[in-house]
């Protein structure tokens, strides 16, 4: 079976889905690698070091997709439909796409992939077992993007983050309120910690408490009553405009009060619950930034322009919608191992079995023969459930 690492098609994408690193794993379970040229350069991995690892390099897009089995993807179907489409037309029947397609925002995508007859797995919905956490891509990226939302929020403010006692006076800490603090906001609690500033975080999940303090930040108390607020899954429930319109009002004096706001909140499936309101930027502190990580389903905060980073009011205020493609190498890495693992489990002795009793490929695959088989994209696209699998 070959696996294809095309160049990513969305503007801007710097990720690859391989890295040389994992070629020859893949390689012992029968799995042959083949890149595209230059797939690789932007995350700081030069075609060479594939083929020192034993890939194959592929000329073009076409001469990638008309050999390989398997196609892989880090950057999504959605993020540049003029050049998604492009790739959509190399896809042919039979072939099996894995990778991070953004299933429930673009379920546009998903159902070209069915009209295609193409296979294809979203690592978005893997399970959340122990047994697929080697795959969990989501949680890599969350956890790259938690580092660089604390990076930026750093670089960005006319401050210096830790307690600084000099002859010319004491610098005091700088305050950083991290909102959200499921994985990438407990990686940006934890990275703001190490540049010495003074953290605090709140999230709706009672649970989180202990983590936050664990990383020595301090816990927010809203006094709002969330104890229906995480699903069994453990991520957070849509919790209806009244209760975001209290938690914004609550909140307000904590992001005033603060030097560098994070926000991090996320309701898998759904639009971002806006929590920093236009009223609550404007009581920050001119030089203040706020970084959104949520920009790309809309974003946290009432001002967020995704994509952007504007001033407005004084406050800074990134709405990245990609941040792990700024952090390539690192960001490739980790999606690579992850991608490598399902691939393992996916086609051991390298034959695709598409074995419905495993939930790590009952619950990720979207497309197959045809048809949309997750039943949440299903009901997103209008079409019965449950699915026909
Ligand atoms: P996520 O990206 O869906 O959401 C980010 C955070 O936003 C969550 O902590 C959520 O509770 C919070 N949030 C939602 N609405 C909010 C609001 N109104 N105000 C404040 N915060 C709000 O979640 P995630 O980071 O992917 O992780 C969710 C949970 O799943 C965490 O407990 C995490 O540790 C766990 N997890 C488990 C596995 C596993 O394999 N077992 C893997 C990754 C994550």
């Amino acid at each position: 079976m070959i696996v294809g690492v095309p160049s990513e098609s969305s503007p801007n994408e710097r990720r690859v889905a391989l890295v040389p690193s994992v070629v020859s794993g893949l390689g012992k379970a029968q799995l042959e690698v083949l890149v595209q040229r230059g797939a690789g350069d932007a995350a700081g991995f030069p075609d060479a070091e594939y083929e020192r690892q034993g890939a194959r390099l592929a000329a073009d897009p076409a001469q990638l997709f008309g050999s390989a089995g398997i196609a892989l993807c880090v950057g999504g179907l959605s993020r540049g439909p003029e050049a998604d489409l492009a790739q959509f037309e190399l896809l042919r029947a039979g072939q099996i796409l894995v990778g991070l397609l953004h299933p429930l925002s673009a379920a546009w995508a998903i159902q070209r992939l069915a009209q295609k007859g193409v296979t294809s797995f979203a690592l978005e919905l893997l399970p959340r077992i122990t047994r697929a956490q080697p795959m969990d891509a989501l949680t890599s990226m969350a956890t790259v993007a938690g580092y660089k939302a604390a990076v930026l929020a750093a670089e960005m403010l006319q401050k210096m983050y830790p307690l600084i006692m000099t002859a010319a006076g004491t610098i005091t800490p700088a305050r950083v309120f991290v909102i959200g603090a499921g994985v990438a906001g407990l990686q940006a609690i934890a990275t703001s910690r190490r540049m010495g500033a003074l953290v605090q975080a709140y999230d709706v999940r009672p649970a989180v408490k202990e983590q936050v303090e664990s990383l020595g930040a301090k816990f927010v108390e809203l006094g709002l009553d969330t104890a229906a607020a995480e699903t069994a899954g453990g991520y957070a429930r849509a919790l209806g405009d009244e209760f975001y319109r209290r938690q914004k009002e609550v909140m307000a004096q904590a992001v005033a009060d603060s030097d560098a706001v994070i926000t991090t909140a996320l309701v898998p499936g759904k639009k971002a619950p806006v929590l920093v309101s236009k009223e609550a930027v404007e009581r920050m502190r001119p030089g203040s930034v706020i970084v959104d990580l949520a920009a790309d389903t809309g974003g946290n905060c009432e001002l967020t322009r995704p994509g952007e980073t504007y001033t407005v009011h004084g406050v800074t205020i990134a709405g990245h919608r990609n941040l792990p493609s700024t952090v390539s190498y690192h960001a490739s890495q980790m999606v690579a191992r992850n991608l490598a693992a399902f691939l393992q489990n996916l086609a051991p002795d390298g034959e695709v079995k598409l074995n419905r009793e495993d939930p790590v490929i009952l619950e990720t695959v979207v497309t197959h023969e045809g048809e949309v088989i997750n039943p949440r994209i299903r009901e997103a696209l209008g079409l019965p459930v449950p699915h026909p699998w």
